[in-house]
Parts: structure tokens; sequence; C-alpha cells
């Protein structure tokens, strides 16, 4: 009897132990949670040191002073975040724009996945104001006499200063080593013999990021670092690389912004875009073509919205919301006459076109409809392209 059960349970429980596909382990790597990196008594039991006027308790820490204390400067740092093994999703990464967590940068952030902040190294799509930095911080217009803190918005610094350094032979693979595990790096220059090093990452948020990582951290030996902002770099040669570099990414964004088709027929990467344009944006009326504003505009001020991904959902929001708030479009009091016509019919007709034309003159932010208002109202229109 007792063989039996023991029999039983044994073909009970390979049964519960057989591997699971291992198809489902890379899903969950993928998605995974961010992990506390402290123990949450961690923060709370310590309150910084006083180093400034104002206690901000968003970050928990003083601010007003902007500036370290000595003694700080001479402790190692508290934790060290390990970028393969914390970062994960929180709830930030529901919010888009949502700011990087410092405490994450810093390896001491007990809140795991609910944090409130990213946890993960910034990317080049992580685009934020010049005047804010990737944690949220606002920037000041000088940097500080030692070039700690937050920075300045007047020049985008891409480049840490790192003193301190232990310095052995391979101190150049030390450095970028360390370094690299915060972005992608562009150059490092070390000075050999004084443990000095200047690190530029590609993307100015990596270099907020690696700033606040690395200090008072040390590399292979029990140093502690002293990272600063570089200054600019008085090579010439090294400030036309710079200003070009500031051209391209504007550039970037200016393209990231605007509609894919229009970007394309300005460049004239797509030779055949003139001619469709021309035939689309008459709308079957002979020689009217739709100026740039109109035919590329995205959004309810579209001219064919009916066409458009996402119209649909877009559409039922406008008519659940049409008894509520102004959707955005303040004065464009015209644009609604298009889009009820052309519910009912596919082509404009010759009164609709009238109206379109109206609409061209209010679509277009600069040019505000000087028909109704005084100066202030028109200063008011100015304000809707945000
Ligand atoms: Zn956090």
């Amino acid at each position: 009897m007792a063989e039996e059960n023991d029999q039983a349970l044994v073909a009970q429980s390979s049964e519960v132990a057989a591997p699971a596909p291992k198809k489902v382990k890379k899903i969950i790597r993928k998605k995974r949670p961010a992990r506390p990196q402290v123990d949450s008594s961690f923060i709370t039991s310590e309150p910084p040191p006083q180093t400034g006027n104002i206690f901000n308790i968003w970050y928990n820490k003083w601010s007003g002073g902007d500036r370290d204390d000595k003694a700080s400067s001479q402790t190692a740092a508290k934790g060290r975040c390990i970028v393969a093994k914390d970062s994960g999703y929180t709830k930030a990464d529901k919010i888009p724009g949502s700011y990087f967590c410092l405490f994450f940068a810093r390896g001491i952030c007990p809140k795991g996945q609910d944090c409130e902040y990213l946890h993960r190294l910034p990317g080049i799509h992580d685009m934020f104001n010049p005047n804010i930095d990737c944690f949220g911080r606002d920037k000041h217009s000088d940097y500080r006499d030692d070039m700690g803190g937050v920075g300045s918005f007047m020049r985008q610094n891409r480049t840490i200063y790192v003193g301190r350094i232990h310095v052995t032979d391979d101190i150049e693979e030390v450095v970028a080593r360390h370094f690299a595990e915060w972005g992608q790096v562009e150059r490092i220059r070390v000075l050999n013999t004084r443990g000095v090093a200047f690190i530029t990452y590609s993307n100015e948020a990596n270099a907020q990021f690696a700033k606040e990582a690395m200090a008072h951290q040390s590399l292979d030996h029990s140093e502690i670092l002293n990272v600063r902002w570089a200054t600019a770099d008085p090579n010439p040669m090294a400030q036309a690389r710079e200003a070009r570099r500031v051209e391209e990414q504007a550039a970037e964004a200016i393209r990231r912004a605007l509609p894919e088709a229009f970007i394309a027929e300005i460049e004239g990467r797509d030779p055949e875009a003139r001619k469709r344009r021309k035939i689309e944006s008459s709308f079957g009326l002979d020689g009217y073509e739709a100026p740039d504003d109109v035919y590329f505009a995205r959004g309810s001020q579209a001219v064919n919205p009916v066409g458009r991904a996402g119209y649909e959902l877009e559409h039922e929001q406008r008519l659940m919301n049409q008894n509520g708030e102004v959707d955005g479009n303040g004065d464009r009091g015209a644009l609604p006459a298009i889009e009820e016509r052309k519910e009912d019919g596919g082509i404009f007709s010759s009164s609709t076109l009238a109206v379109l034309k109206t609409a061209n003159v209010s679509a277009a932010p600069k040019k505000a409809p000087a028909a109704s208002s005084g100066p202030l109202v028109a200063y008011d229109s100015d304000d809707d392209d945000e």
C-alpha cells in the first residue's frame, strides 16, 4: 500500500516539474521590472548632509548652495548602478517624457518597478528640453566654479572630466571599460601620468548619467574619483566639430517632427512626389494646389483626415468631447465645417474650397487672422504652435 502511494507521488511530482518552454524566459527578460537597488530603509534612514539652503523633497537633497560639501567629496559613493542587472521597467515607462532616476544612476534607488523615474540608460531617442538635464533638474546659466553640479544650458556638454584616477600601465583600458557602461562613448583622452581622463559621449544625456553614476566611485583600485563637467575645448578643430554636430542634431530633430513625405519632398528624395502631390492636392479642382501647411498637416486640421491612420479614433474622441473643452485648435473655427462636409461627400464642393482657403490662413500659426481681433488676440494665436 505504502509503496503504491509513493509511486503515485513520484508520478505526480515529475509531471509538475516538467520544464517550461524556453521561449517564455526570453519574453520575461525583455519586459523585466526594475529591481530595487538597495533596501527601502536606505534613504529614509540617512538624510543627506545639508549642502544648500533649501531642502528638495523631490530629490531628497539640498539645493540653493549648489556645492558639494568637502566631506562628501572625500567619501566613496554609497552604491553603484549595475545597468545589466538593475535596469527594467518602472511606472515611468508608461508616461512619455519621463525623466531618469537620479538614485538609479547612483545605484541607490530602493523603489524598483514602483519608481516614477526611468531605470535604464538614456538612448538616442530620449530628447529633453535643453534647459533641463535627463534627471529633470534645471540647468543654470553658468557652470559652477568647480564645474560640478547640473551644468549650464548655454552649452551642450557631452564631455566629463575625471580626476584622481589611480595611475597604472593599463589606465586607458581601465577608464574605457568603466565609462563604456553608461552609453556610447565617442572619444576618450587619458592624461596617463596625471590620472586624469576626458570622456565624450555621443549623447549629452549619457554624459549626464555617467557623471552621476561615477561620482565618488572607484575604478579597479580604491580611489575616489573626482567627476566634473569638462570645460570647452579651446582647440578650433574641436570647436568646429562641435558646431557641426549641433547643426546635425537640430536637423535631425526637425526631421523627426515633420511628416516623412514632406521631408522626402524637400530633400528631393522622392522625384515622383511633386507630380503625385499636384494631382492629390488639387482635390479634383483644376489649377488648385493645397499649400504645404495644408497638404502635409496632420492632426485635426488635415485636409483629408479620412485617409489618415488613426482618424477614426480621433474623430470618435472629438465627438465625445464636443460639448467639453476646446480641442487645442483655438481659433480655427472654419475647420469643423470642412470636416462635416467631407463626411457626406468625397470631393469638396466649391463652397468648401472657399472655406479651405480661409483655413489655410488660420492653420499657419505665424499668420494670425487680423480680422476679428485686436493686437492682443493676435499674440494669443501665435501661442498655439507650442
Ligand atoms: Zn528610482
